[in-house]
């Protein structure tokens, strides 16, 4: 609906305010003028009369019509008034301006009549021959011959008529005038109300569609000034608590986005309503598209939509795990809580879910490792038991026969003696490894040769040539010993896996920001499928061949984790039949420690 302007609203009541009024003053005044008027001809016709009647009462009039007549036209003249003479019969005797023979009788003037039984009578009517209003005063005389007659006065009233017409005219041009000026000043009022409305009507618009800071010009009128400061104000404190508010948001929005943990925060129908970028990434989805759909649709995946019913149909807090299958199994573990409103009902549920597969990875690596250690102890283990009671039980008489027993058992001691120094040897690197290595820069050379001479028996019996190619000034920050200790494993197996006359290369390069010291053999080689596996603990290519040849499977482990605690890691490359390399790449600078 189109709403009316001030102006057209205060415009029409002002004037037709003013028009009454102007409208009663008028016909006030035309009364008042009217009256003053018809008093006055009133007052001079009987002051006529009189006079005439003075002058009528000493000739014989109905004796002497024509001298009566004249005298009547020449005072009628003098006056300038009409003055008619009349018998008590209604016949005219005399008359200022017409002839009394030709006239009618007037007897029934009421006038004439209210003179004849009261001595006096006034009129007003209009005149039948001139149609314009006239006043009549009568008066009843009596001539010297006792006849009775009736002098009558007349005058037009057109000229109260013409003054009250005037005045009409000229009250309702001012009113016009009156009715215009109004207009203008109307407006000009209007306008002086409205503007300050309007630019508090504008201020407040700026401020509803957002500008907070935008304050209201206090404008002059009293009422008006109350009211844009009391907006003003409101804006101010609305502004504040909008802020606070805000802050308060992102605060909660960087923890909630910043938190380890997955948040999925969920309606009774399961729709998702926040959904944190954890979450999303550990549920593989994408926050944008996920809000507001169900979560059974946005993840398919049954141990989670049991939770989420279990959650939302209790108000107690639920704990839980959930797999989630695909190209890696992962574990989480699920923490949900019922969503409250203001009033504390629960319009959904907060889940956590916490990715605990590697937990679980480790608790498998464990559990996998006490199978393993137990297993590679057994062997030996049993191995020694068996022939120790064969001794007991009499081989031992037979000298020769103990003899062989005896080293066999000393050869299993030492194996499980070795298997005990490399699990030692893990289990300290791990320790270093969480409190850190001490390093220094070193040579790298002297730790390399003494790993070759540590071999070189060993090498020269299966006739394998061992050569070391160190540039002497390349240092790094290096634990010595345990690089001693890597480069001998790798040596180990090169020399184990090569044939009579191969050559075993131990080399160390600088490369960029790092040392590579890498082993290369001719020897059998690795194929492919086990690359990926060289370097886990117990795991062998061959187990009986690794074990006969002493190895304990915990070698290329031990190389790792000795790179690992500097900072550094391992690769191999390798084809069957044509040889390996092992690499232990190092930072230069040393392992980057914590804090
Ligand atoms: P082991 O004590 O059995 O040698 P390692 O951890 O040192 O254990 O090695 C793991 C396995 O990797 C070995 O059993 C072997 O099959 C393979 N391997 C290691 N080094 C070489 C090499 N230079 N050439 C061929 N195979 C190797």
């Amino acid at each position: 609906m189109t709403k009316k302007r001030l102006l057209w609203r205060l415009y029409p009541s002002v004037l037709a305010l003013i028009l009454a009024a102007l409208f009663g003053v008028t016909w006030y005044a035309a009364a008042v003028v009217t009256r003053f008027f018809h008093e006055r001809t009133g007052h001079e016709l009987e002051m006529r009369a009189r006079l005439v009647g003075q002058h009528v009462q000493g000739i014989r009039g109905t004796e002497d019509p024509a001298a009566l007549d004249a005298l009547c036209k020449r005072m009628g003249r003098a006056a300038e008034t009409r003055i008619t003479v009349v018998l008590p019969n209604g016949r005219v005797l005399a008359d200022s301006e017409a002839n009394p023979a030709g006239m009618e009788n007037h007897a029934d003037r009421p006038e004439i009549e209210d003179a004849l039984s009261r001595g006096h009578g006034a009129a007003v009517r209009p005149s039948p021959t001139l149609a314009i209003p006239m006043m009549y005063f009568a008066l009843r005389i009596h001539d010297v011959s006792g006849q009775t007659l009736v002098v009558r006065t007349a005058a037009s009233l057109t000229q109260a008529e013409h003054v009250a017409r005037g005045l009409k005219i000229r009250i309702a041009t001012a009113g016009l005038v009156i009715a215009a000026l109004l207009a203008a000043i109307t407006y000009a009022v209007s306008r002086g109300i409205s503007r300050p409305i309007e630019e508090v009507r504008a201020g407040v618009e700026r401020i509803a569609a957002g500008d907070l800071g935008h304050r209201l010009h206090v404008p002059d009128t009293a009422e008006l000034s109350r009211l844009a400061e009391a907006i003003n104000e409101m804006t101010a404190r609305l502004d504040e608590r909008l802020r606070l508010i805000t802050a308060q948001r992102n605060e909660q929005e960087a923890v909630f986005a910043g938190m380890v943990e997955g948040v999925v925060a969920i309606d009774r129908q399961e729709h998702i309503l926040r959904i944190n970028r954890a979450a999303a990434e550990i549920l593989g989805v994408a926050p944008e598209t996920a809000r507001g759909k169900a979560i059974a649709e946005v993840v398919r995946n049954l141990d989670l939509q049991r939770f989420v019913s279990e959650a939302l149909g209790t108000t107690q807090s639920v704990e839980g795990e959930i797999r989630l299958r695909g190209a890696q199994e992962r574990w989480l573990q699920a923490h949900g809580a019922p969503l409250l409103d203001a009033g504390g009902r629960a319009v959904g549920a907060v889940i956590v879910l916490n990715d605990i597969t590697r937990l679980r990875q480790l608790e498998g690596f464990r559990r996998d490792f006490v199978a393993n250690v137990s297993h590679e102890l057994r062997t030996p283990v049993t191995s020694i038991k068996g022939f120790v009671e064969t001794l007991l039980d009499g081989a031992a008489r037979d000298p020769q026969a103990a003899e062989n027993f005896l080293k066999i058992v000393a050869r299993q001691v030492n194996r499980l003696e070795a298997i005990i120094n490399d699990l030692l040897m893990l289990a300290g690197l791990e320790q270093q490894g969480r409190v850190g290595i001490e390093v220094a820069e070193t040579s790298l050379r002297e730790p390399l040769q003494a790993a070759a001479d540590l071999l070189a028996h060993k090498a020269a019996g299966k006739k394998v040539e061992i050569r070391v190619e160190c540039p002497p000034e390349l240092t790094a920050c290096v634990n010595a010993p345990l690089i001693e200790q890597a480069a001998a494993n790798l040596l180990d197996n090169a020399v184990k896996f090569s044939e009579a006359g191969r050559t075993v290369r131990l080399t160390a390069t600088r490369e960029h920001d790092s040392v590579a010291i890498s082993v290369r053999d001719e020897g059998t080689g690795i194929a492919p499928e086990h690359l990926p596996r060289v370097f886990e603990r117990f795991y062998r290519v061959d187990k009986g061949r690794s074990r006969d040849m002493g190895g304990t499977g915990l070698g290329l482990a031990i190389v790792k984790h000795i790179a690992l605690v500097h900072g550094g890691g391992v690769g191999v490359s390798s084809a069957p039949g044509q040889g390996s390399v092992f690499t232990l790449t190092l930072p230069l600078a040393g392992p980057r420690r914590a804090g």
